[in-house]
């Protein structure tokens, strides 16, 4: 039950903190099973016949990738808590601006507000990764 009355709760107040550690925490341990389970799949590729290599090394590259997305998230994750205990937790990096408590609900390891990000995003446009900047988190 959120007892919100009509105000939005301030992204440093000890119950927005504690939801927002609630979703992280909730958010490592989603990486983390991926990454297990990757983990898994990868190990087994050690067993196959020569001949299926080929494909293998495909599917391996594919998972390698996909471990990729999570060592990511994990990263951001985690950082994001460490924010949480410094107190430093929803505060733009870039602009020191405060982000939106809806922003942080919707990405609880935002790091820039919107228009940070949106800036960040064309400056990387040009690199190598633009689709891992345009999902969501
Ligand atoms: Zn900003």
């Amino acid at each position: 039950m959120r007892k919100t009355r009509g105000v939005a709760p301030a992204a440093n107040g000890a119950t927005a903190r504690r939801n927002y550690r609630q979703m992280l925490l909730d958010k490592r341990h989603e990486a983390l099973a991926n990454l297990g389970i990757k983990f898994d799949t990868v190990a087994k590729l050690g067993r196959v016949a020569e001949e299926d290599q080929a494909q293998i090394s495909h599917d391996e590259f594919v998972n390698l990738r996909l471990n990729k997305l999570d060592y990511d998230k994990l990263k951001l994750v985690n950082e994001a808590l460490d924010r949480l205990e410094t107190g430093e937790y929803g505060v733009c990096e870039r602009c020191e601006e405060p982000i939106p408590p809806k922003r942080l609900e919707a990405v609880p390891w935002a790091k820039y507000c919107v228009h940070c990000q949106e800036e960040l995003a064309r400056d990387y446009q040009e690199e190598e990764e633009p689709a891992l900047l345009a999902r969501t988190w």
